[in-house]
């Protein structure tokens, strides 16, 4: 059975329009640029595809010529919306380029040398497709399974946005119903790609915004630096990573000295960039292999790749760069100290059993004169099932033991 082929080309031309309406749309409700990118291109196909159907072949060499430089256009167009998706800028010579190749040697080359045209023509939409999944592929390490579609559907929809028009040159000189078929056969795959890469498209956005969220879930707006359940969940990674060649690791917690004293002087604004600088002082003096968060309101902790003794002196470093800060208020000078408590265990330790430990000795630290480090000498045999849940739900680890006046509990921020 062969189908009408105008019936198809209407077919593909209200698809197309509709989709790239629905993508303009959408982009510009969400304020996404690629997805109006996109948009842009659908509507170019599907001005291509609609004027072909109606002017077709009748009008010499130039009308083609134009309206299948459209649809090259519409590939550009394709690979651009991949580029601002992925945070760069467009490349208009690299847009503009292709579509005036194909004019330029469509106008050069000898009529009869179809097969030399329809090869360049060919090549160009090939070099956008691969333009596209090459862009789509530099983020290839994030979940590659998933992506797989983002790669293979603008490579094949690429191809199937010129080929119809490509072939139909071709097929209309073979003059057969085996041409017919074929033409057939493109314009419902021209449909089912156009559908399939919006379904990609979508497939692309959502997978930034759940990404966006969870990054927003495990970062500290103040700091910047991970909360509790980023700093957890990446320490889970690097503690497997690190267990698997016997390394050992080492935790930090740091609790910064009076620092209630510090809001009550010099107010709550000048306490956050307090703690805003012991951030950037953390950040400074640890390794770019080391994990640091912010795990409560002025308690922060890191975990080290390395020996209690290598941990040891980064926690030291990290003292003394806090203590010499110098920061002067309008009141005078804030006394910027902490204290931390370091804990180390061999490879595989669990990160709640190396954080209580070095909780335990923080508060050694407090007791003995605070601006200072002190070390675990062996870690817990087991965790109570208090400081378990304490450890692992958002706990408050101002309240550690009932040896001292309990201090104010720290309100998080
Ligand atoms: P110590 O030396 O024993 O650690 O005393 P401290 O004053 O540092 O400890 P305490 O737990 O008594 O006080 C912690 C304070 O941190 C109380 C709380 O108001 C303040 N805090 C908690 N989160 C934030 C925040 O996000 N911004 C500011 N400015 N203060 C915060
Ligand atoms: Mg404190
Ligand atoms: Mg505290």
């Amino acid at each position: 059975m062969v189908l009408d082929s105008l019936t198809l080309d209407i077919v593909a031309t209200l698809v197309a329009a509709l989709l790239g309406a629905m993508l303009l749309f959408l982009g510009r409700q969400e304020n996404i640029p690629a997805l109006r990118w996109w948009g842009a291109a659908y509507m170019l196909g599907a001005v291509a595809v609609a004027l072909w159907t109606v002017v077709g072949n009748r009008y010499g060499q130039v009308v083609p010529l134009l309206l299948s430089a459209i649809g090259l256009l519409a590939c550009a167009v394709v690979w651009n919306a991949a580029r601002v998706f992925h945070g760069e800028r467009p490349h208009l010579i690299g847009l503009a380029l292709g579509p005036m190749v194909w004019i330029g040697s469509g106008m050069l080359l000898d009529p009869a040398a179809e097969a030399a045209r329809l090869t360049i023509g060919a090549g160009l939409v090939a070099v956008y497709a691969m333009l596209t999944a090459a862009q789509l592929w530099q983020e290839r390490r994030k979940h590659l399974q998933r992506r797989w579609p983002a790669l293979v559907v603008p490579v094949l929809h690429g191809f199937v946005l010129l080929l119809p028009i490509l072939l139909g040159n071709l097929l209309r000189e073979a003059n057969g119903a085996f041409a017919a078929a074929w033409v057939t056969v493109f314009s419902i795959e021209l449909v089912l790609y156009a559908v399939g890469t919006v379904f990609v498209i979508f497939m692309l956005v959502s997978e930034r915004v759940v990404s966006a969220h969870k990054r927003a879930a495990s970062i500290d707006p103040l700091t910047g630096m991970f909360n509790r359940r980023g700093f957890s969940e990446a320490c889970g990674r690097v503690i497997a990573r690190e267990a698997q060649q016997g390394r050992p690791v080492t935790v930090l917690i740091f609790d910064i000295d009076h620092f209630k004293s510090i809001n009550d002087r010099f107010g709550h604004a000048a306490g956050d960039e307090i703690l805003k600088l012991f951030a950037a002082v953390v950040l400074n003096n640890l390794r770019i292999s080391d994990l640091s968060g912010r795990i409560g309101g002025e308690e922060f902790a890191a975990l080290l790749p390395c020996s209690l003794e290598e941990g040891v002196l980064a926690a030291e470093r990290v003292r003394e760069a806090f203590a010499a800060s110098g920061v002067v208020c309008d009141d005078g000078m804030v006394d910027t100290t902490v204290s931390i408590g370091v804990a180390g265990g061999p490879a595989g330790t669990e990160l709640d059993v190396l954080l209580a430990a070095a909780d335990t000795v923080l508060y050694k630290a407090k007791r003995t004169g605070r601006n200072r480090v002190e070390t675990a000498a062996e870690l817990p045999l087991s965790l109570d099932g208090d400081r378990v849940r304490r450890q692992t739900a958002g706990f408050s680890p101002t309240i550690r033991t009932p040896q001292v006046a309990a201090p104010a509990e720290v309100t998080p921020h």
